[in-house]
């Protein structure tokens, strides 16, 4: 849970910050403020635990800023929200390491602050790559990265970059690439990198301070989505950075809006079929036994019928969430249609197969949702193919008919067929 502090002594921004800012993220807790001294004792409760902070510099027991420099002497990322329209306030203010100062003029402020600090708030999920020779300059672009509350990660030259990307368990979206290095220039990383990461996954910026014009021209042809100069300001940097992550955000939603189901955001059926064909091609390989589970709700035509549907979508909901505590993210879940879902499992022995599908279908029996004033409880039955799977509609056609035998025999319980 991440907390979030808002400084303001009107109370119509304050609750519009906090329902606009819960809204828009999850897992965010609001801490808010209307004075100086309110802050202060919410920082002083919070200690080290506030995320980022939207700050109002003029406050009744507080002038000139000083609210400001209070989250800022604490070092939690700020933003200021003024309508104090004060140049030398303000410059002194983006000295002081203040991420952005927005003017309160009209109701987009609002939006655009709730905008920046959903971003900043999504960053540490987010993982950059410095690529420069110089310790210094890797240190003043990691230290503003930082700041927008991005992980950082450095590498001193082209291979050590290489060898960084394919290797790190996180995903690396952000590659900010210096141009004169030793062994291999910028242009030619970016050129390597571009081969195997498209511009949906990863975005390439170039950071030079060269005065040669050439340069950024090389580094767009070869595929850098843009370019810093040497020395940056913090502002350019932070809202060049931010439309490249914002870019691949959308890349990722259109990806989600194509691959995923509306209702539970599981992968859908094409999906599934389209990811299969490359697991069972390695499996074969490998031989190794697969299981292909196929889960359907019990009665669930009944929970429509006493609840209504908005309660049945819930009821669907909970299946990814059960799912989800006890699968592994390697594991491919898909919604099938309707209550019925399909999982693959590579490289798993029948018996922790059955261990694991009795462990689900157990999770079901003892799950309670809490509705208004019920408690709502439903069991599922799970038929599972289980063996050398070649073929995904043979295998599926098999996890089919162990499913009716499940049904056929009393429902919520597992069938297994070897394949
Ligand atoms: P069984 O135990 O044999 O699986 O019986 P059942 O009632 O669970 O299965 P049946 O196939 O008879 O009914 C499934 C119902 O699911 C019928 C359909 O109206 C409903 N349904 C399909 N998609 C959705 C959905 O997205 N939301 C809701 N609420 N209901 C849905
Ligand atoms: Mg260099
Ligand atoms: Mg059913």
């Amino acid at each position: 849970m991440k907390k979030i502090l808002i400084i303001d002594d009107c109370p119509t921004i304050l609750k519009a910050f906090e329902i606009k800012i819960v809204e828009a993220n999850k897992d965010i807790q609001i801490l808010s403020a209307s004075t100086y001294s309110q802050a202060n004792e919410l920082i002083r409760q919070n200690k080290n635990k506030i995320y980022a902070a939207i700050v109002d510099l003029n406050l009744p027991d507080c002038k000139s800023g000083k609210a400001a420099l209070l989250t800022n002497s604490h070092k939690i990322p700020t933003i200021v929200f003024t309508g104090t329209d004060d140049e030398n306030l303000k410059s002194l203010l983006l000295k002081k390491d203040i991420l952005d100062y927005i003017q309160k003029d009209s109701p987009d402020s609002i939006q655009y602050a709730i905008d920046f600090i959903t971003r900043v708030i999504r960053n540490n999920t987010t993982t950059a790559i410095i690529v420069d020779d110089s310790k210094l300059s890797r240190q003043i672009f990691k230290t503003d990265l930082e700041k927008l509350r991005i992980n950082v990660l450095e590498a001193c030259d082209a291979q050590e970059a290489l060898d960084i990307i394919k290797t790190n368990e996180k995903q690396i979206s952000l590659v900010l690439i210096d141009y004169y290095m030793p062994n291999m220039d910028g242009v030619q990383l970016t050129k390597i990198l571009r081969k195997k990461y498209k511009k949906d996954t990863l975005s390439i910026i170039a950071i030079s301070g060269t005065e040669d014009e050439t340069v950024l021209t090389k580094f767009i042809k070869a595929g850098a989505n843009d370019f810093l100069a040497k020395p940056h300001k913090f502002e350019e940097l932070n809202v060049r950075i931010h439309s490249n992550l914002d870019i691949l955000e959308l890349f990722q939603k259109t990806k989600d809006l194509a691959n995923r189901d509306f209702l539970t955001g599981a992968y859908n059926r094409r999906y599934f079929f389209e990811t299969c064909e490359a697991i069972l091609k390695k499996n074969i390989k490998q031989k190794s036994n697969i299981a292909l589970i196929t889960i359907d709700i019990d009665n669930f035509k009944t929970i429509n019928d006493n609840y209504g549907h908005n309660i049945g979508d819930i009821a669907i909901k909970e299946v990814i969430i059960i799912l989800a505590k006890i699968l592994k993210p390697s594991d491919l879940l898909a919604r099938f249609g309707g209550e019925e879902f399909c999982i693959l499992i590579e490289d798993i022995t029948l018996k922790d197969a059955e261990i694991l599908f009795e462990k689900i279908r157990l999770n079901f029996e003892l799950n309670k949702i809490k509705l208004k004033e019920v408690f709502l409880k439903y069991t599922v039955s799970l038929g599972v193919a289980h063996g050398k799977i070649k073929n995904i509609n043979d295998a599926l056609k098999i996890s089919d008919n162990a499913l009716y035998e499940a049904k056929k025999q009393g429902r919520n319980r597992v069938i297994v067929h070897q394949v």
